[in-house]
């Protein structure tokens, strides 16, 4: 393998946390590659373009697609290589200590240290368990709420009850004609959710599942919907012009379960770690939603913590001598030029 292969840091996955993880080992000059599934860096924060995040230390409101956009130019600044389309499949590490990660495409990589930061692997949301529901997903179906516009002035049921769900159900109340929101059991978001939704006229209904999708002549349309209460058995029907469902992700087991490494996860297949992201493999550190450890925050907040701890325990397993922490990020050089044309317009002002 020719030395210029060979890479510091290799972050899989270009979610918040893979390209937080990216900015940071770059402040700390480190030589990193970035490997991402999908066409396009960003995560999860595209099942959400148009809902507006709220809980971003020092950002005003802003809606996922833009979050993407900051996200990535963040990441980007000291141009680690970036490999897209690229599913990788298997880590192991060769005698030297060196990183091998396989891909489904054949290619190989290298790699001194890895930060795994796949959320929960590669997102496939869970289905309506329903014989025909699949019959519906081009049509009025969906999994996500990519445009709002689609919505605009439409009867909508919304089947789920975590924070994704209700956050929909909110966004929407201004745009659709109605919005009904089921549950399966018991809503889990925070309690103003609820509050702000029953008074702005969307629908709760609680221990409530959908067990039918009646389609319209043509079949390619849900035009009503059966809802059951689960606790007085209770059958209903609504006339429905869009179903949303968000009943979560499936977890995408296979990656760390295909790694010959001994990699200790949980049940759920995080990986199990300490809140500075190590693993039980030496050098090999883990960012964002896939990590668990007390008091882990499953949020982009604390995708970045988890970041910048990867990376600084990734400096000092490949340098026992260096700073344990990263400096503030004025004090790196390449930034620091870029500072002088921001400090020129303030001294215009
Ligand atoms: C609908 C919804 C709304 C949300 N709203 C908020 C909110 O308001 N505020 C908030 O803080 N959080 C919110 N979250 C949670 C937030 O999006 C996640 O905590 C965050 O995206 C986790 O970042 P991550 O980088 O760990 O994982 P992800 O964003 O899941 O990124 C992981 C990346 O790894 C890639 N990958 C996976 N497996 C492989 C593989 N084998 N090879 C190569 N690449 C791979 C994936 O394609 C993906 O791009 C929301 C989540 C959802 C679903």
């Amino acid at each position: 393998m020719p030395d210029s292969d060979l890479y510091d840091v290799t972050i899989i996955g270009g979610g918040p946390a893979g390209l937080f993880s990216a900015f940071y080992s770059g402040l700390r000059e480190m030589k990193t590659k970035i490997i991402e599934y999908h066409s396009f860096l960003g995560g999860k924060v595209h099942v959400y373009p148009e809902k507006i995040v709220w809980d971003i230390g020092g950002l005003p409101p802003i809606p996922g697609q833009q979050l993407v956009e900051n996200l990535t130019q963040q990441g980007l600044t000291f141009d680690p290589e970036v490999v897209l389309n690229e599913e990788v499949i298997s880590i192991d590490k060769n005698e030297e200590g060196i990183f091998i990660i396989e891909a489904a495409s054949g290619n190989s990589h290298y790699s001194k240290t890895i930060i795994v930061a796949v959320g929960g692997g590669i997102l496939n949301p869970k289905r309506l368990p329903l014989h025909n529901a699949r019959d519906f997903e081009d049509t009025n179906l969906h999994y996500a709420v990519k445009y709002l516009k689609d919505f605009k002035n439409k009867r909508v049921l919304i089947s789920g009850g975590g924070n994704a769900a209700t956050d929909w159900a909110k966004e929407l109340s201004g745009i659709a004609k109605e919005v009904y929101i089921a549950c399966r059991s018991d809503f889990s978001c925070h309690e103003s959710q609820i509050t702000y939704l029953k008074n702005n006229s969307v629908v709760c209904f609680t221990q409530t599942e959908i067990t039918k999708l009646e389609a319209n002549r043509a079949g390619d349309r849900i035009e009503k919907v059966e809802l059951r209460n689960r606790e007085s058995g209770v059958v209903q029907h609504l006339q429905i012009d869009e179903v949303i469902v968000n009943h979560g992700y499936e977890r995408d087991t296979s990656l760390l379960e295909n790694s010959p490494l001994d990699i200790q996860i949980t049940d759920n297949y995080f990986i199990t770690g300490s809140s500075s992201s190590e693993s039980s493999v030496p050098g090999l550190f883990a960012a964002g939603d896939i990590l668990h450890h007390d008091g882990k925050l499953h949020l982009i907040a604390g995708a970045f913590q988890d970041a910048a701890n990867a990376v600084n325990q990734a400096k000092l397993y490949l340098e026992p001598e260096a700073t344990k922490t990263a400096m503030v990020s004025s004090h790196n050089e390449k930034l620091y030029k870029r500072n002088e044309k921001i400090v020129e317009d303030l001294l215009k002002e």
